[in-house]
């Protein structure tokens, strides 16, 4: 997702700390306190413009939902969102979801979600492949035992080579779709990637998976 230099980007994300956490390694192992509750709670990595994360929250107020994006300029839009939508179940941050280990506890959260995910095609770049296995290595000791990951993406080539890595890692895999949109699913919350590709005609592709006991 390219979005334009925004000059302006920190000092919005500073003035909105009622959704944006500006010092997100502090709340490690305290992210229930952060919501106030101690509801379950949602990660998604690569949120984008915040589409897919906004509909969540709302069709789940019994859910915390966390939303993680690396690219400032980017965030600021689904901050935007945050703001016109207050919703009370949504944090967002600007964070490499490399470092995920050192923003979560061990088993502090309970689902992830991965949407749309760069595919980063060249072998030289496979290392950032958010399924890549150091990264899957680090979903499962943030993961709650009962946790999953639910995967969508347009991209048949991304979603092949995950399939195979949730494999080499020994994942279960379950409920996989080659053709999501082929059924109706009124609970399906779409991203912004995935309105756009859909309308194009790509199928989409989703698995969800889990780590052994
Ligand atoms: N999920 C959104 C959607 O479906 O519309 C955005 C998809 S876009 C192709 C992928 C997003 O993931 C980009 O906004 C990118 O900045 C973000 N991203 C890529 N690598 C990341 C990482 N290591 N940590 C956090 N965000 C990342």
């Amino acid at each position: 997702m390219r979005a334009r230099h925004k000059p302006w980007a920190d000092d919005y994300l500073s003035s909105h700390p009622e959704y944006v956490i500006l010092n997100p390694l502090e709340k490690k192992g305290k992210w229930q306190q952060v919501f106030g509750n101690n509801q379950p709670i949602h990660v998604e990595i690569g949120a984008g413009k915040g589409r897919f994360v906004m509909g969540m929250a709302k069709q789940h107020p019994e859910i915390n939902f966390i939303a993680i994006e690396l690219a400032k300029s980017i965030i600021v839009s689904a901050v935007e969102k945050a703001v016109e939508e207050e919703p009370k179940n949504v944090k967002l941050i600007n964070f490499d979801a490399n470092d995920l280990r050192d923003l979560f506890a061990d088993n502090e959260i309970n689902r992830i979600y991965l949407n749309f995910s760069d595919p980063w095609p060249k072998n030289r770049h496979e290392k950032r492949r958010l399924t890549y296995h150091t990264f899957l290595a680090q979903y499962q000791q943030v993961l709650a035992s009962d946790g999953k990951i639910i995967f969508k993406t347009d991209n048949r080539g991304l979603f092949e080579y995950s399939l195979m890595s949730f494999s080499h890692f020994d994942m279960l895999i379950d409920h996989v779709s080659l053709n999501l949109h082929e059924d109706e699913d009124p609970l399906n919350v779409m991203t912004e990637y995935e309105e756009k590709f859909s309308k194009r005609g790509h199928p989409i592709y989703r698995a969800e998976v889990c780590f052994r006991k």
